[in-house]
């Protein structure tokens, strides 16, 4: 199954710029993209465009249209798309800064030893401050999720994410040291903190907090 799709590939079919006004078709993103429907055809071959134009919209009034006719509909339907490609691609933008942003938050309660419940107090600052300086941004910082439920998930990526950091350059150690310390919590538990220094093929020093452990 793999090899066939391969070949297909390696044939490097172009799109025909003819397609577009004969078969309604655009490029988007490597795909050929049916103008009236959205529906991608994956391979650049005339009889899958063909046949999905003729198939699929044999009953739409396109299929009646002179090539003159056909043209001008297309221009208005590239624009369509265009304008919705824009929007989606903005609503993406915002999305992506909103999560960083939740990330960011997530971060500092952590490094700071804040109450994951803090996340809700920041927010109401940010969009009161936001009130006071930009409130044409305000619909911005409301999608950014500082619930409990999501600052909890953020700083368990963080830590996840660190860790393997860490376990990959413990990987490329030459040589390590590891220290202990113990001290007692509030809860008057007794807490072990390893901490590891190694050294690797590059003399690049590491020292991080391995793990604490009860
Ligand atoms: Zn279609």
């Amino acid at each position: 199954m793999a090899t066939k799709k391969r070949k297909v590939d390696s044939e490097c079919r172009a799109f025909n710029d003819e397609w577009t006004w004969k078969y309604f078709f655009t490029v988007v993103k490597d795909k050929s993209v049916c103008l009236i429907c959205n529906k991608a055809v994956a391979v650049f071959k005339e009889y899958n465009i063909s046949s999905h134009f003729t198939f699929k919209h044999k009953n739409s009034n396109y299929k009646a249209m002179s090539e003159y006719e056909r043209k001008q509909n297309v221009e208005s339907l590239c624009k369509k798309l265009s304008a919705r490609q824009k929007f989606f691609k903005k609503v993406n933008t915002i999305q992506e800064a909103a999560t960083h942003a939740s990330y960011i938050v997530a971060y500092n309660i952590a490094k700071n030893n804040k109450a994951v419940s803090d996340g809700e107090f920041d927010k109401q600052c940010m969009l009161e401050v936001c009130d006071v300086f930009c409130p044409d941004k305000k619909n911005n910082f409301q999608t950014v999720s500082l619930s409990r439920k999501t600052v909890t998930s953020r700083i368990e990526a963080i830590y996840k994410n660190l860790t393997s950091q860490l376990e990959s350059k413990i990987g490329q150690f030459k040589f390590c040291s590891i220290a202990m310390d113990e001290s007692t919590d509030i809860n008057d538990t007794v807490q072990l903190v390893l901490f590891i220094r190694g050294v690797d093929d590059n003399f690049e020093i590491t020292e991080e907090l391995a793990c604490m452990r009860s």
